[in-house]
């Protein structure tokens, strides 16, 4: 097992591992800019060193200063978290020619999956059922015409590189195509510094549910279930769900052990989220992440399982605590992201909070790095919280999630508590009737 654990990362994530490492009696190291000093995983943390400026560039995702870090502190492993540098083939590489353990998989496996063409492919060879859509990029008008005709419009153009929901445009009918090719290569180009782009069937009304997988690096593979991520705005998560209201346990254990036998065919070390679209009884791959993600709170209340635990497990050459027989679903968890921001009209709203109080009882989790007296740096994404609620069914986690919102108290800045306080209440969520675009079309209503 490893010592000492260097955590690259900040906010509620950066707690989350600390929090992991603590119990598995493991030393922790913190890094964060000048932005973060009163941070909560600073405060928390066994060791701390400030490596640079708020800018995430100059900071946080600044690999130099990471990897010396490690060297002055000793670290043996560094955790990424999401976002930042958890998806950096590079950093893994560096990292394993610098004898540090890089918490996820090979800087090879990252890499295949980052590229949404190749992980596409990959997909298909290994059995996962793809969106319909070109074998590579298309660059040619002429080309994307024909592969549209094929598959049937409308069609979306997405960017190999992409991420975050960036790069990506429909196209409705061949007059559309053009504009839609050229604007996403551009913005692709710009975003990414890759404008490769790819055309899949756009599918109207499909849910977003994803599987958590699991390597040993050893050839084993397991499922953890699915997440319904179906609620979005701008193609961003907003509240997540396990089960998905919409699958039975037969579509679970179906997808999920194509998904498992994937996994150990690929020999993946560490988690892994496959992620799909899901329309009249058919799954779509969309995409591979190769790292913890945000929801995977859901995920560990159904299952009890601590996700963070077997990561560090499986990296330290451990393996596995558990097998598939093992993993059980249990009741159903909702989480919702609680953001600093116009519940409205989303604009960010860093600041101080000036009261913070978090609901508690049975079946309640808050995982949050903020306090009261806490001040939001503007620097970052405004995640400030995550609500994770679990009941024995759906219909008993939706009366927890109500009163949970109810006692949930941030004064100081706006959040997107309202957001929930409104959907808890609606008859198409209680009914577990929703698609990718409910949530657009409910906002554009203004109810
Ligand atoms: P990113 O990596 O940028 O998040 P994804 O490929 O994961 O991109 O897609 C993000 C979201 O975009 C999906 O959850 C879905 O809402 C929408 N989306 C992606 N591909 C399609 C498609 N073929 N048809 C309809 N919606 C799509």
């Amino acid at each position: 097992m490893f010592q000492k654990i260097l955590i690259a990362n900040r906010g509620e994530i950066a707690l989350r591992v600390l929090r992991a490492c603590k119990e598995l009696g493991i030393q922790t190291v913190v890094v964060h800019s000048t932005a973060d000093s009163d941070a909560m995983h600073v405060r928390l943390a066994d060791e701390s060193v400030c490596i640079g400026p708020p800018p995430s560039r100059e900071s946080y995702l600044n690999i130099h200063q990471i990897v010396a870090a490690c060297e002055i502190t000793g670290a043996d492993a560094v955790h990424p978290g999401y976002g930042f540098l958890s998806e950096n083939a590079k950093f893994a590489d560096i990292l394993a020619a610098h004898n540090i353990t890089f918490i996820g998989p090979s800087g090879d496996h990252i890499r295949v999956m980052g590229d949404k063409i190749e992980a596409k492919r990959t997909a298909k060879r290994l059995g996962i059922p793809v969106v319909p859509g070109s074998d590579g990029a298309i660059s040619e008008e002429k080309e994307a015409k024909r592969v549209a005709a094929e598959i049937g419009y409308p069609v979306i153009i997405k960017a190999s590189a992409g991420g975050g929901g960036r790069g990506m445009k429909v196209a409705h009918t061949e007059a559309d195509l053009e504009v839609a090719l050229q604007t996403a290569k551009s913005e692709a180009g710009a975003a990414f510094g890759d404008d490769a782009v790819y055309i899949e069937k756009y599918l109207q009304k499909p849910r977003h549910i994803e599987v958590q997988v699991f390597g040993d690096g050893a050839g084993r593979g397991v499922h953890f279930g699915e997440r319904d991520c179906s609620l979005q705005r701008r193609h961003q998560k907003v509240w997540e769900e396990a089960n998905s209201p919409a699958l039975n346990a037969e579509e679970r254990s179906h997808i999920g052990g194509i998904c498992a036998r994937a996994i150990a065919d690929l020999g993946y070390s560490g988690a892994g989220t496959i992620e799909f679209l899901y329309e009249n009884g058919e799954f779509y791959f969309i995409e591979m992440n190769t790292r913890l993600q945000v929801e995977h709170p859901v995920t560990e209340a159904i299952t009890g399982i601590d996700l963070v635990h077997e990561q560090i497990r499986v990296a330290s050459g451990g393996g596995l605590s558990v097998k598939q027989e093992d993993i059980k679903f249990n009741g159903h968890a909702i989480e919702c992201r609680i953001n600093a921001e116009d519940p409205r009209t989303f604009t960010p709203s860093p600041g101080t909070i000036t009261h913070f109080h978090t609901p508690g009882g049975l079946g309640i989790r808050v995982d949050s790095g903020v306090y009261s007296g806490y001040k939001i740096p503007p620097y970052y994404d405004s995640l400030i919280g995550k609500l994770i609620v679990h009941g024995r069914n759906r219909v008993e986690c939706m009366m927890r999630l109500r009163r949970a919102l109810d006692e949930f108290v941030v004064d100081g800045i706006k959040t997107t508590l309202p957001l929930f306080r409104d959907l808890v209440g609606n008859p198409d969520i209680a009914n577990g009737d929703y698609d990718i675009h409910w949530l657009e079309k409910y906002l554009a209503k203004g109810e």
